[in-house]
């Protein structure tokens, strides 16, 4: 049953005002410039919305290579004192959604590891669905392992390859990866990005204007750091940098890709462009097709800040109804921790969201969101609207319905904890409150994909997974394991870690 009232009776704190699928990590390399650890730095800001729990940069200078990771965000880790500490013209750098618990800061990413040739780090976005199964593997093997990272099995597949040189080592190694992977590499001389085949997470690279390469999980990383995009990652493309130049290769041979649609929907910032195309572009269509598709009289057309705001904006535009900034956003209440006896209904939502009256009052509102994932926010969002004194509330959400968890570096809650997984549309809609409830139909976020659709994962909409774990149990992870805030996580789980549960669940393996 999915009821937020029922877990404040129960005495756990409202803890799912911020209930959004959560991307896992960003991901920077620098190769060529003497300033890298700051540009790196800039970068990391720049993805900063990918990942607020930890971040790291490593750089490599004379052959020495130097780490600073902390937990926290990018401004709360780095310092110019410590940016001093990291210098060398190679760098790359990491924005991490971790698990809470004292294990948290040696999961920090990026890794450094040193094997017989040498040193390499790695930083990684996205999750290995067989990770399991080459961790039991490499430990009856005598491996010993420092992280539950699913990236670490990555440095001790590379360790223990027998091929020369080094580049063959990375890929020899990603032949044994499966799932999703938009990784970097550096070493004493180079620096390597790579993109799992069906190209899950995303992976730009680009160059500043004294020849320096710069890889990014997104553009907005590029732009920030005036490096001018050249291309994607392709998927299954492994790019070697050195001082020698560029080389490509082809990891293994091409899957049909699968990027991940929810980048356009929520993850990527809406100046990046994503997947080829612009994200901006991809949510202010959204906003239209729903508003061609589930109109409504109304007054005035509003978004859930920030995610909702461009699709709103697209929204507004097509039905002819002003938008209105109808919810105002507080950006400084992250990491604010509630006492659990603060037992305050909707103390979450209200510190985030703030309504305004002159907006909203007397009016029939249109409120755009990205996605409903366990419907206890959106009901909050209504009650908040209608007790400002909103007429009538229509919810629109620009995506389809998420019926299933995901695999492939995105935290999820179980499947059983998507509202559109137990629930149809109207159920949905008595569930939040609103006065009528549509979401975008899978088929017309197909089509606007055009000929790239294909290309895309809709496994969270459809439970088409392109690539199961292997094993026939998973380990998932709560999402109350996520308590940094206090916001974010059941108190219950706090030191809950992991938890088995049967495959045909369609749960996530939740490594990273
Ligand atoms: S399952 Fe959903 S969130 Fe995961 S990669 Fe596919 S589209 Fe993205």
């Amino acid at each position: 049953m999915i009821a937020m009232e029922d877990d404040d009776d129960q005495g756990y704190i409202d803890h799912d005002n911020d209930d959004k699928p959560r991307e896992e990590c960003g991901v920077v390399g620098i190769f060529g410039d003497p300033e890298a650890s700051r540009l790196c730095y800039l970068a990391l800001h720049a993805l900063q919305h990918r990942g607020q729990e930890g971040a790291g940069i490593v750089t490599v200078n004379e052959n020495i290579f130097k780490t600073i990771t902390g937990v926290g965000l990018v401004s709360e880790v780095f310092n110019e004192s410590k940016l001093n500490q990291l210098p060398g013209d190679s760098a790359i750098g990491h924005v991490r959604y971790s698990t809470a618990g004292s294990s948290m800061l040696k999961n920090v990413q990026p890794f450094v590891a040193g094997y017989r040739f040498g040193s390499v780090g790695v930083a990684h976005n996205g999750n290995l669905v067989n990770y399991r199964a080459l961790r039991n593997n490499l430990e009856e093997n005598g491996s010993i392992f420092n992280t539950s990272s699913d990236t670490e099995v990555v440095l001790h597949l590379i360790a223990k390859s027998k091929a020369r040189p080094f580049i063959l080592r990375i890929i020899d190694t990603c032949e044994k990866l499966e799932g999703a992977y938009s990784m970097v590499f550096v070493t004493e001389d180079k620096l390597v990005a790579v993109r799992d085949p069906y190209g899950f997470r995303p992976l730009v690279m680009g160059r500043r204007s004294n020849g320096a390469y710069v890889f990014a999980s997104e553009t907005c990383a590029l732009d920030l750091i005036e490096a001018t995009y050249e291309r994607e990652v392709n998927p299954g493309e492994v790019i070697v940098i050195d001082k020698g130049g560029i080389q490509t290769l082809c990891l293994m041979p091409h899957k049909e890709p699968k990027a991940c649609i929810f980048e356009h929907i929520y993850f990527s910032q809406p100046n990046s462009v994503v997947f080829g195309r612009s994200v901006y572009k991809s949510r202010r269509e959204f906003g239209e097709i729903l508003a061609t598709e589930a109109p409504v009289d109304c007054d005035v057309v509003i978004a859930v800040p920030d995610s909702g705001v461009v699709a709103a904006l697209g929204y507004a535009a097509k039905a002819g109804v002003p938008f209105e900034q109808g919810l105002i956003r507080s950006h400084y209440v992250g990491r604010t921790f509630i006492e659990p006896s603060q037992r305050i209904r909707d103390f979450g939502v209200k510190l985030k969201l703030a309504p305004v009256k002159g907006v909203l009052e007397g009016k029939r509102v249109v409120v755009v969101d990205d996605s409903i994932v366990r419907g206890t926010t959106s009901s909050k969002i209504v009650r908040l609207l209608k007790e400002a004194g909103a007429k009538e509330v229509h919810m629109r959400i620009a995506s389809p319905p998420m019926i299933a968890s995901c695999y492939y570096g995105v935290d999820t809650p179980n499947s059983d904890e998507l509202i559109s997984n137990r629930l149809n549309v109207e159920e949905i809609r008595k569930f939040i409150g609103s006065d009528s409830l549509a979401f975008l139909p899978l088929e017309r976020l197909k089509n606007l994909m055009g000929d790239d659709s294909k290309g895309y994962c809709y496994a969270c909409f459809n439970g088409k997974y392109p690539v199961l774990p292997p094993n026939k149990e998973v380990t998932v992870k709560k999402m109350g394991d996520f308590v940094e805030d206090g916001l974010n996580g059941s108190l219950k789980s706090i030191n809950g870690g992991w938890v088995q549960v049967p495959r045909d669940q369609l749960e996530t393996e939740k490594i990273n």
